[in-house]
């Protein structure tokens, strides 16, 4: 076997177990599956095209696909992110920046085919200074492997770019100021599919003020960029009972992914 024909395996290998992992978290028993489509019969009369779907639906299975390359970023993409970092330099536009460690800018691939949005940095990403490194950015970062995206491949940021004390939720002023420099990352990066982790973030992405059980299940978009509404991964680890629909939805993302 040829070392790519190798490395084309190791990486399947690599997307099934982290599927299979994730499969496992929802609490699945048993894998889909369908048996193949018998053979075409010949026929002399032609058949009606099939009726051709609008929008790609979730599948209800992942496609185990080899990853694709991930985008090389234009100098561009890379140098838009590095403006808007030193334009929030040191910022001090709302009264976050007092309890604040780090400012949580945002991490990843400046060519990100998927931009995960998140609501705010909590202790662990206060301190780091990279968003989602906790228990839920562990989450998070299988979900990403479940569906063929590696986190590196990715780009992670939040609404707000500093710790609200004791993890409160964001107050509107807060988002007010803040969402423009996340509002400019996206487009910096111009993705494929924006997950927005959580109802803060899912919200203030879509402006729209209905609950994660309205919101999720559904593709929204923003500046013309598919979004897929998804819980966050801490309700997730609260709400086990809930990585089914999270899994639908990450199936959802992988066929926008596929789309081409
Ligand atoms: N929750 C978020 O919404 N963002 C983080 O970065 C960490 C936890």
């Amino acid at each position: 076997m040829s070392d790519a024909a190798r490395q084309a395996v190791a990486e399947l290998a690599g997307d099934l177990r982290a599927w299979l992992e994730y499969a496992e978290d929802t609490g699945a028993e048993f894998l889909p599956w369908e048996p193949p489509a018998p053979p075409p019969q010949p026929t002399t009369q032609r058949q009606p095209a099939a009726p051709q779907p609008t929008r790609s639906r979730p599948r209800t299975q992942p496609q185990i696909t080899p990853p694709r390359p991930p985008r090389q970023a234009p100098a561009s993409q890379g140098s838009a992110l590095d403006a808007i970092r030193a334009e929030l330099g040191d910022c001090q536009q709302c009264g976050l920046h007092q309890g604040r460690r780090n400012i949580v800018f945002g991490v990843g691939n400046p060519a990100a085919r998927v931009v995960v949005v998140g609501e705010a940095p909590g202790r662990d990403e206060d301190l780091s200074g990279e968003p989602f490194v906790g228990r839920s950015g562990q989450l998070l970062t299988r979900m990403l492997a479940a569906i063929g995206v590696a986190r590196e491949d990715a780009y992670i940021c939040n609404v707000l770019k500093c710790r609200p004390p004791r993890n409160r939720d964001p107050e509107p002023d807060e988002i007010a100021t803040c969402s423009p420099f996340m509002t400019r990352q996206i487009q910096a990066i111009a993705p494929k599919v924006i997950i927005t982790s959580g109802r803060f973030a899912s919200q203030t992405v879509l402006g729209l003020d209905l609950s994660m059980g309205r919101l999720r299940g559904t593709i929204r978009s923003f500046h013309s960029i598919p979004v897929v509404p998804m819980y966050h991964p801490a309700y997730l680890l609260r709400n086990p009972s809930a990585k089914r629909a999270a899994y639908e939805d990450l199936l959802t993302v992988q066929s926008i992914l596929l789309e081409d």
